[in-house]
This record gives structure tokens, sequence and C-alpha cells, in this order.
């Protein structure tokens, strides 16, 4: 572990990321959090999470960790909204039958199907635990399906392979075709394991029962992070010489349809509106399955007819690959959000409307410094400045590497 820290973290309270039944409160209502298990999202659950959303007054929202976002929920509606959500006997509900929820992210290579079964044993791990913060992120991802850990010299740090590793997670397990491996904050530890939900269970009880107040991995000091490896000794092999895995790129987005059966496709600034809720329900009802990814996608599986299904999809959410909203992302700004300096998604709406922005770097705009939604990786983040009337809608970009801020 190269990194070096001073001293932990020292947090002063318990963080307060919003989940299904702790709210957090908007300049336009509550605002509940659901967090898929890798994503995965059934017609149901789309088609609740949209009506509440669309009786808040605001489109369903994706969030940088792939969770869903629901604004502007009165009390009453809310629980109404968490208790429906509750399924028995589904282990990757939103919600379980007794109403538990993940208490952090869990995101999964979308296109995986390797992954469906280690993510549901890792949800059930964490369902209910309050040791857990809710900034902690988990990811699982797969290099066996696409044949790169075959293929791929892993210390060939040129090319690119893998999805979820590139997304800033504190607990990262990648599948390979010689095993699992585990990376702490992007680094590989050497520790390997045959069983991938059992690592990563594994590491996020080291991380806990060593965290102290810290919400992150990055947070902890050496000894903190020494003793973690130090637990997961007894429970982990060593990896072997060179073989040391690198994290994928920050936005491995693939618009469109593949020849195995699926699509990818980009709701504008992560946001799915009813009659875009409605269509991808009918595709969910006709036998296909949703992932929502960190990168603010949907990849829909087991699609007999892809192209058709992007037909169906044409003018509510973007399928080309060469599309400039890919990309861009904003925290929802004014008037929303009562810290806004602007209105951050109407100003990136226009600004790529002009043809000036979009189709280059990744960037997120923001209305003020506390920059929500920061993605992770590498993103030059666009933020509002204080000014007078006249300075109203302008910004300066910051380049931001690594972090997720919430
Ligand atoms: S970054 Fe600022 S303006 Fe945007 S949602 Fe967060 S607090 Fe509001």
């Amino acid at each position: 572990m190269p990194r070096s820290r001073d001293r932990r973290a020292t947090r002063a309270r318990p963080d307060a990321c919003p989940g299904a039944w702790r709210r957090h409160d908007a300049a336009d209502g509550a605002l509940a959090r659901f967090r898929p298990v890798g994503g995965a999202t059934t017609a149901r659950e789309l088609r609740l999470l949209a009506g509440a959303a669309a009786s808040g007054g605001a489109p369903l929202e994706l969030t940088s960790r792939g969770s869903w976002q629901v604004r502007g929920l009165a009390g009453r509606t809310a629980d109404d909204l968490a208790d429906t959500l509750s399924v028995p006997d589904d282990p990757a509900a939103l919600l379980d039958g007794s109403g538990r929820d993940v208490p952090c992210g869990l995101i999964a290579s979308p296109r995986s199907t390797l992954l469906d079964e280690p993510a549901a044993r890792v949800a059930a791990g964490l369902r209910g635990r309050t040791d857990v913060p809710g900034r902690l992120l988990v990811a699982l991802e797969d290099r066996v399906s696409d044949g790169t850990s075959q293929t791929l010299d892993v210390r060939d740090r040129t090319r690119s392979t893998g999805d979820v590793s590139g997304q800033g997670a504190d607990v990262t397990v990648v599948v390979t075709g010689a095993g699992s491996a585990l990376l702490l904050d992007g680094t590989d530890t050497g520790r390997r394991h045959d069983d991938p939900a059992a690592l990563a269970l594994a590491a996020i009880d080291a991380f806990t029962t060593h965290r102290g107040t810290a919400w992150r991995v990055r947070e902890l000091d050496d000894e903190a992070r020494a003793a973690m490896l130090a637990d997961l000794d007894g429970v982990t092999t060593a990896g072997v010489g060179n073989d040391v895995l690198h994290p994928g790129p920050a936005d491995p987005t693939r618009l469109g349809p593949a020849a195995d059966g699926t699509l990818e496709v980009l709701p504008r600034l992560g946001e799915v509106d009813a009659p875009t809720a409605g269509a991808l329900v009918a595709l969910l009802d006709g036998g296909a399955t949703l992932r929502a990814t960190p990168w603010r996608t949907l990849v829909l599986r087991g699609l007999a007819d892809p192209a058709a299904a992007a037909d169906r999809l044409a003018g509510l959410v973007e399928t080309d690959p060469a599309s400039r909203w890919r990309g861009l992302s904003a925290c929802v700004g004014a008037p929303r959000c009562a810290k806004s300096l602007s209105d951050v998604r109407g100003d990136l709406a226009a600004g790529v409307a002009s043809g000036h922005v979009g189709g280059t770097v990744r960037q997120h705009w923001v209305g003020c410094g506390r920059a929500c939604g920061t993605p992770g990786g590498r993103v030059a983040v666009v933020e509002a400045v204080a000014g007078n009337d006249e300075m109203r809608g302008t910004y300066r970009t910051v380049v931001r590497s690594g972090k997720v801020i919430e």
C-alpha cells in the first residue's frame, strides 16, 4: 500500500447519506435514495420509483454511484414508497422483506451475469448493518466474461479493461480467470480469494473494525490500513509476482446496441422522466433486465433485438456512441437546491445545444463548491461562481482526479 497518511480522519458526526428511510431535506422536499444491488432494478421497482418521482414534480434521477434518487417526497408518501418496495425472497431487491436496504453503494459490472449471485450475497451480508458508513462504495468487476483476464498483460497500463474498478470504490473485487483480487481505494492489495462475495465482505469487515470515525478507505492512516491487511491475511491468499491489477477507465460507457443482446442508453443528466420510464418498463415486461450504472447510463440485458429496442427508446434517451451528452453530468442546481448560484442543468443544456459543450473531456457542472455528485475518476468540475448579476451564469473549471464527493 503506497499511500501515506499523517493521521486518521476524525469525523465529528456519522455520515448523513440519504437512504430509503433516511431522507435529506432539500429545498424541493424530502429526497430519498435507493441503492440497487449491482444496479439491478425490476420493472415493478422502476414503475414505483418513477411514479413517486412524478408525484414529486421531478424526474427520477441516477446518481454517480448507480443509485436511484427521488425528490420532492412528502413524509407519508416517502414511507409508503419504501414500504411498497419491500420484497421478500428476492436477494437483489431494493429493499428486502423486512424493509432493509443496502447501507452503502454496491456496484457491479452491468453487462455481467456472472456477478448477479455474488452481488446478492454481498447485499445479504450488508443489509441491516449499522457499522457500515453510507459513503462506503463497494465494486464487483468481471474480467472473465469478456476474456480480458485471459489475454491481457495486467501490467500494461496503456490498455483499458474493466468498468466499475475505475469508479473510485473503497473496496473493489476483480474476478479474473485465476480467482478474485482485492483492490482498496484503487490499489491492488495482493490479496486473493476464490469467492468474490466472501472477499468483499471480509474487506468490509476489516474496514469497519479499524475505521474509527472514517467514512472512506482513503481516510485511514497507515496504521489502520496495516491492521486491515493483517486481518485479511487470515482469510486470503497472496497474489503472485507481477500479477498486479489496475483500475479500469473512469468512463467505460459503450452506448448503443451490442451483439450480446445488450443495449446501453444514456438519459440526459441522469434524468428518467415518466415517458422514458414507461418505455423501459415495457422492455422489462418483455423479458429484458436492467442495470443502472455509476456513469449514469442504463444497460438493458437479455434483449432479443437490441437495435429494435434502441429504436423504441429513440428521442427519450441517448443511444448514439457519438452523443455530445456522453460524459456530462450536473448537480441538481437552482431552483431545487437553495445553495445553487445558478440553474446549472439549464446552463449545461444550453451549452450543449450551442455546440460549445460536450464531446470532449468528462465534465460535472455544479452550482457551488460542495460539488455534489462528482463522479469518480478524472473529471473537470465546472463550478458556478458568485458575483453580481452580470456574473450570473459564469463558471470556473477545476480538474479533479480519483475523488468521489457526495
Ligand atoms: S453542489 Fe451546491 S448547488 Fe449543487 S446540489 Fe450540491 S449544494 Fe446544491
